[in-house]
């Protein structure tokens, strides 16, 4: 049995809905606190990507299955600490951001190959680096020895709002209330599935950022992983 002391390595889980914040929020702790982010959301986008390229239905569970063998769904980090994704060694980090694709990896994430398909990697980062990691399942399934797990969320307008903004400061056109309308949709397939469903870790801390701005936020989480990982809240 893998025992807690033998860790060489801190991680951080912060899981929730879509557009709760957790990416950027992550990448901005990470950098604080000098560990590497690691963003789960963009593997299964990755994946969801090479379905939609090949003419599957995300949904589609045995099609889906049956690519699995054929990719290679991998990552690293540039100069600034930012991730990249690669699919069959084409680096793919813009195109998973694709609106269709958010609304394909939800699909394909919830196929229970496609999640075993991509455990180990998740965790090999965490054995490697100190990592703050996000997603929907690693407190309970992915890392569920995190020292830290941090249950992140807001109402469904306030992260259909951010996520309107961010589509179009990619310059992607973006209807609000369909946005609204996906976010739910998004929702009720994460936490409905059967296989590794959304939830709250029991020992995961709550943080509804609905009526707070990023650096609210930002100092919020920030004290929460000080105050669990034994540092002083305001160093
Ligand atoms: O976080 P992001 O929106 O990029 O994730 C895309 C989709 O991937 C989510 O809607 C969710 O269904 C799925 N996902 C997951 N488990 C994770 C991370 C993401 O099921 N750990």
């Amino acid at each position: 049995m893998e025992r807690m002391d033998l860790k060489e390595h801190r991680s951080i889980a912060i899981d929730g809905p879509s557009g709760a914040g957790k990416s950027t929020l992550a990448k901005r702790l990470a950098k604080e606190l000098g560990y590497r982010y690691v963003d789960t959301g963009a593997i299964y986008r990755t994946v969801a990507l090479a379905a939609l390229r090949a003419g599957v239905e995300p949904s589609d569970e045995k099609e889906v299955a049956a690519l699995l063998p054929g990719l290679r769904v991998t990552l690293d980090y540039d100069g600034d600490g930012l991730q990249h994704m690669y699919l069959n060694g084409e680096d793919v980090t813009e195109a998973i951001r694709r609106n269709e694709v958010s609304g394909g990896a939800s699909k394909a994430a919830a196929i229970p190959a496609v999640r075993a398909f991509l455990l180990e990697t998740q965790r090999e980062l965490a054995r490697s680096f100190d990592v703050i990691m996000d997603g929907r399942d690693i407190g309970t399934v992915v890392l569920p020895d995190a020292d830290v797990k941090i249950f992140l969320t807001a109402s469904p307008e306030a992260r259909a709002e951010r996520r309107w903004k961010e589509l179009l400061e990619r310059g992607q056109s973006a209807d609000r209330d369909q946005i609204l309308k996906e976010v739910m949709e998004r929702d009720a397939r994460d936490t409905g599935r059967a296989s590794a469903p959304l939830r709250r870790a029991e020992d995961a801390v709550l943080a509804d950022t609905t009526e707070l701005d990023f650096e609210g936020s930002f100092r919020l989480l920030l004290g929460m992983i000080r105050e669990r990982l034994g540092g002083t809240p305001n160093e």
